[in-house]
Order: structure tokens, then sequence, then C-alpha cells
């Protein structure tokens, strides 16, 4: 049976020790670490995402701004709030929650955002020092899932990792920590043939789908390390992209869903906003 690599304690853990060091960041900059949301719209996820996130940032300590624009705005809106946070020196990090309403140009949008300002790591700037293995902002969704293996104390270096999934946020960025991490990395896709024995070859297998309990125990390899970041809202609830009950008897250890990935990914929401404030200080 396999070992439970809890997100909600992780987290938990993650933000108690983060609190420290915003409160020492506090002392020594003499001034309050900042995260502004920007939400257009009324999409009920989203509402719940952002209102999760601004509970988090208060929780550690920091000062959190929320914009609330509604569904009809226009992109001149949306770029005003954010170009004028960009140019605040008290805000330290911007998000724009995802998706924006279909009538919005995401990218160009997002491209406003000063990299420093970048907590999310979507920028191409931030993503490029991803893959020349410079110091940057990560995507926090594949930073939390780094967190956890860590958490482990598996030594990652050598072993077979496959990332199921490719997308910008999440599959690439994974891959990417993974190869930083010395893993021998496969990325798996749509397109992919032969996923099953690619999957079942896997020492740590990353699900990143968004299809439910699509990983069975057929895919999975005996001792394992089973990452679920899917999630997926299905008749019977809330559920990952792994089949859990089946693949927990093979795994050496498994994320659950809820209370796996989910909350990690607003602990590293967290932890980059206090790193870029602490960049942008030193580079001050
Ligand atoms: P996406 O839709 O952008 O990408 C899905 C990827 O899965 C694609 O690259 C696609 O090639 C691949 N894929 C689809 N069908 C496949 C198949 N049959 N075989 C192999 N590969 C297939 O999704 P995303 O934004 O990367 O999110 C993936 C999942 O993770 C979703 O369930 C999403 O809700 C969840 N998610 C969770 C968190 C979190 O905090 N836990 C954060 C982001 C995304």
């Amino acid at each position: 049976m396999a070992n439970i690599i809890s997100g909600k304690e992780l987290s938990a853990k993650l933000k108690d020790e983060l609190k420290i060091k915003v409160k020492e960041f506090e002392e020594t900059y003499g001034r309050k670490i900042t995260l502004a949301v920007i939400l257009v719209g009324e999409n009920p996820a989203s509402q719940v995402y952002v209102k999760n996130k601004i509970k988090s940032t208060e929780y550690v300590g920091m000062r959190s701004l929320a914009y609330y624009l509604p569904e009809n705005s226009t992109e001149k809106d949306v770029e005003e709030t954010v170009l004028a946070l960009a140019k605040d020196v008290n805000v330290d990090g911007i998000l724009v929650q995802l998706p924006l309403p279909k009538h919005l140009d995401e990218g160009k949008i997002l491209n406003l955002i000063p990299a420093e300002k970048d907590v999310d790591g979507f920028l191409a700037e931030n993503v490029g020092k991803l893959v020349i293995g410079e110091e940057t902002t990560v995507a926090c969704t594949p930073f939390g899932v780094m967190q956890m293996l860590k958490s482990t104390n598996i030594p990652l270096s050598g072993k077979n990792a496959v990332v199921i999934g490719r997308s910008n946020i999440v599959g690439k960025p994974m891959a990417l920590l993974l190869l930083q991490a010395n893993c021998t990395v496969t990325v798996c896709h749509s397109k992919t043939v032969n996923l099953k024995e690619i999957c079942a070859n896997a020492d740590v297998l990353v699900a990143a789908i968004g299809r439910p309990e699509f990983v069975t125990a057929d895919m999975v390899k005996e001792g394992a390390i089973v990452i679920d970041v899917g999630i997926n809202r299905t008749e019977k609830g809330l559920v990952g992209d792994v089949k859990f009950y089946e693949v927990e008897k093979k795994a050496s250890y498994i994320t659950p869903v809820p209370g796996g990935v989910g909350p990690m990914t607003i602990a590293m929401l967290l932890e980059n906003t206090y790193l870029c404030a602490l960049r942008r200080e030193k580079n001050a």
C-alpha cells in the first residue's frame, strides 16, 4: 500500500514556515509584501480559487489587493488595471486569474505583467530562464510537485520520470524541473503511441491530463511514485487523473485528490510572491 503524500499537511507546514520569513522581510525592509489578484467576470470556480488565494495570502502575513472587474470589461479596462499595478512600487506580485472571458486577449494582458512580478511564472522570460537553468519564478503547480517529491527524501537523480500532459502551465515546466533534478524525462501527450508501456517504465509518474481516473494500475510500475495533478469535477465529486484505489496498491507514494497537489499550488504562489519581493529588494 502506498504512502500518501498529503498536500494539505505539507502546504500547511510550508505556509507556517513562510509566515516567519514574511515577518523577517517586514522587519528588514520596513514594508509588507503585497500580492494583487485580478478577477474578471463571475466564473464560479475562479471565484473560489481567488477567495482561497486571498485567505492564504493574509494567513502568511502578506497584504492582499483584489480587483474584481465585471464580465463585460474591455481590454483597455483590464490593461489599465495591470499597468497601474505594474508601476506600483509597493506591489510585489500580480496574478490575473485565468481563464479570462473569451473577448479578452489573454496573452496580451499577461504580457503587461513585468517579469519580476510574474508570480505565476507564466511569462516567456521566466520560462526561458527555467529552460537554461537560471534562477527564476517557476509555475506554482510543478513547483509544488517538486516540494512533494522532496518530502519523500527519495533521491531523484537517475530516475525515469514520465509526465503525461504538455501544457505550458503544468506539463512542460514539470518536465524541465525533473530534468533539472537529473531525472531521465519522457513527456507524453494526446498523440503519444504506446502510452501504457512508457508509463509502466516510470519511477516517477506525473499525471496532468484533465481526464478522470485515466491512469490505471496496469500503467504503473510496482513501487513508483505517482503524482496526480488532475482536478476533474464528476458526478462522484472531485477526482484526479489517477484511479487512486487501484494505483495506491502498486505505488510506493501517491498524492490524493483533493488534498494533494491543489493546496501545494497556493502555497507555492505565496512562496513565489515572497521570492519576487526579496529579489526586487535585492536588485533595488
Ligand atoms: P491542458 O488541457 O492544458 O493539458 C492537458 C494535456 O493532457 C495536454 O497536453 C494533452 O496533450 C494531454 N492529454 C489529453 N488527453 C490525453 C490522452 N488521452 N493521452 C495522453 N495525454 C493526453 O490541462 P492542464 O492545464 O495542464 O491541466 C491538466 C489537469 O491538471 C487538469 O485536470 C487541471 O484541472 C489540473 N490542474 C490542477 C492544478 C492544481 O493545482 N492541482 C493546477 C493546474 C491544472
